[in-house]
Formats: C-alpha cells, structure tokens, sequence
C-alpha cells in the first residue's frame, strides 16, 4: 500500500498505550502485536490502512507535526511544552481523550515553609521538565524562580539540596508520599489529547474523518457511561 493511503498513529508505551487502544477500537482498529513483547517499532493492525508507530512521549508532538506520524496521542503536559518551543501551530488537537489523567502541581518537602518564601517575595529554585508551564505559573504568581531542568527522578531534587520546590505530575500521591515532599500548588488538570497533522488532514481527510469522529463518539460515550456510575 502507497504511504500516501496509509495512516500512521504515534503512541508512546506505557499508560497512554494501554488507555487509546479501547478508544481506537471504537474505529475497529487492533493492534495485533505487544510491544512489551514485539521488539518492533512499526506495530501493524487490524485495517491494512492503519499502523502504529512506538515514539517517546515527548517526541510525539515533533513526529505528528513534521509528518513522520498523521496522528498522535499525547499528554497536555507535553502538548504545552512543545507548543512554547514550536509556536503552537503546527498541530491540529481535535479531541481531549479524557485518558491519563493527572495534575501538574508543585511539591516540596515537609519541612519547608513555602507559603513563607512566597510571602517574602524569596527568589525558589525550581527543578522539572516542565519549564515552560513551570515559569508561566510562577511568573503569573510573581514568584520570582530560578529553573532547573531535569529529565527525570524529580522529586529527588528537593531532597539533595538541587531545588527548594519541583513541578511534577501527580496522581495518586504516592511518590511525593514516600519522599516525604507534599503538594503545595495546583498548577492544572493533566489528561492526553489527540493530535493531527494539519496536511494530513486535508491530504488524508476521507479516511482520517471516520476514524476522528468514532473516537470522538467513543470518548463521549466512555465518558457519560462514567458519569452515570460516579
Ligand atoms: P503517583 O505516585 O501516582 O502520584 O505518580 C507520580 C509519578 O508518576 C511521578 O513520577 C510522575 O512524573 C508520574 N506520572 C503520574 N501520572 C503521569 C502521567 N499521566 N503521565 C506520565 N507520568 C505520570
């Protein structure tokens, strides 16, 4: 089949993986291997028209937007950070999956008095990956920061004397929990979008519409279905 009638899905492993397969589904799409079993990184489906590529999270936004994907699946947290680098334009985001939530939050340790150096008008040292959401927040906030950016393990910071404060996703709790850091601030809601290639769109548009609107159907029905029982 020509490149040009096949479309390409970008997903990272993981959770977000997991939490999309139900809702591509909807559009009878399969995947047919395993990817914590398959060493492949081009994963065919059940639609001969459909193939998933296997990306780092924070590559699917580059992936979507410069064509190496048509579609992607990745969280809000990344969208933003991508969006300062790029200007924002180079994605199309059509549908909020409602999957892999979190939030985005700044934690400290135990002990120390953040509400104090926000007060005073202290300069924090701030440790994350997330610098541009991270320097957004606390500019909106008048906290002046000093930003040090980490690709993993935050929580560490705060502990070893990096950083006064981190800004990571949170979900249950549990992390921060057991490095003894509490959440101090909400920064915001975390779930995963859908994201398009814009020429796609237009280019692919016949075959990608279907696709769009029965994941779109599937995540309105997923969710009214967990309205009902909340
Ligand atoms: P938890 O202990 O459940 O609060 O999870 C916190 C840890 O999991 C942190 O290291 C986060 O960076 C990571 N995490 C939580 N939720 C997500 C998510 N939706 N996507 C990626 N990483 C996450």
């Amino acid at each position: 089949m020509s490149e040009l009638n096949v479309i390409t899905l970008a997903l990272p492993k993981g959770r977000i993986f997991e939490e999309t397969l139900p809702l591509i589904r909807a559009a009878s799409i399969e995947v047919l291997e395993d990817p914590n079993t398959s060493r492949k990184l081009i994963l065919p489906t059940s639609r001969p028209d459909v193939q998933v590529v296997l990306v780092r999270a924070t590559d699917v936004p580059t992936y979507v937007a410069q064509g190496g994907a048509d579609l992607g699946v990745v969280g809000l947290d990344t969208l933003i950070e991508h969006s300062a680098e790029s200007g924002g334009m180079d994605l199309y985001q059509p549908v909020d999956l409602k999957i892999a939530k979190c939030r985005l939050s700044v934690a400290v340790r135990a002990d120390f008095d953040y509400a104090g150096v926000v007060k005073q008008g202290s300069r924090l040292r701030v440790a994350t990956k997330y610098t541009h959401a991270a320097r957004e927040f606390f500019a909106a906030k008048g906290v002046h920061v000093d930003l040090i950016k980490l690709y993993g393990s935050m929580e560490l910071a705060p502990l070893t004397g990096l950083a006064d404060a981190i800004v990571d996703l949170v979900s249950t709790g549990n992390t921060l929990k057991a490095n003894q850091l509490v959440e101090v601030e909400h920064i915001m809601d975390i779930s995963s979008r859908l994201v398009v290639n814009p020429a796609s769109l237009k280019i692919k548009r016949v075959a990608l519409q279907p696709i769009l609107q029965a994941i779109r159907d599937a995540v309105a029905c997923i969710y009214i279905r967990y309205r009902n029982h909340a």
